[in-house]
C-alpha cells in the first residue's frame, strides 16, 4: 500500500532517511526537518492515506493509533505537562505539502492562537 512517489512512503520503508522519535505497528513518528517548535514531531500511519479528508471509517483504528502515538511522544519529549498542540493541514489554504497523512505535535513553547 506504499506510494513509491510519496516522500513519506520513502521515510518509512528507509529510502529517505529520518530520525525516529517512536516507532509502533502502525505508525511512525520522526522530527519535522523543519521545526516550528522545539519540539516539532510528524506522526505518520504505516500505510498510505492522502490527508485526514480521505480517511473512511474503516481506518478508525490507525486513526486512533496515530494519537496515542502523538500521546506517548509528547511525554517521551517531556511536554506531557506543560501543553501541546496537534496539528492536521488538509489543501492548499493549510499549506499542506506532503501528500501522506501526518499529525504534527508541537511543544516546547507558548504557541499564539489563532495560528498565523
Ligand atoms: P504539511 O505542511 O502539513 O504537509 O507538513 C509537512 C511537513 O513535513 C513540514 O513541516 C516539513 O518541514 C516536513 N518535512 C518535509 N520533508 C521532510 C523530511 N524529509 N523529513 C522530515 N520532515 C519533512
Amino acid at each position: 500500500m506504499a506510494d513509491s512517489d510519496c516522500l513519506f512512503c520513502r521515510i518509512l520503508n528507509g529510502d529517505v532517511p529520518s530520525t525516529e522519535v517512536l516507532s509502533t505497528t502502525g505508525t511512525y513518528a520522526f522530527r519535522d526537518v523543519n521545526p516550528a517548535a522545539p519540539v516539532h514531531v510528524l506522526v505518520v500511519p504505516r500505510i498510505h492515506i492522502p490527508h485526514a479528508g480521505a480517511l473512511r471509517a474503516e481506518d478508525a483504528l490507525v486513526l486512533a493509533e496515530m494519537f496515542s502515538t502523538a500521546r506517548d511522544v509528547a511525554a517521551s519529549e517531556g511536554v506531557l505537562e506543560s501543553g501541546y498542540r496537534l496539528v492536521l493541514n488538509v489543501g492548499d489554504d493549510a499549506l499542506n505539502s506532503v501528500p501522506h497523512l501526518h499529525l504534527h505535535v508541537l511543544g516546547g513553547r507558548r504557541m499564539g492562537w489563532p495560528p498565523g
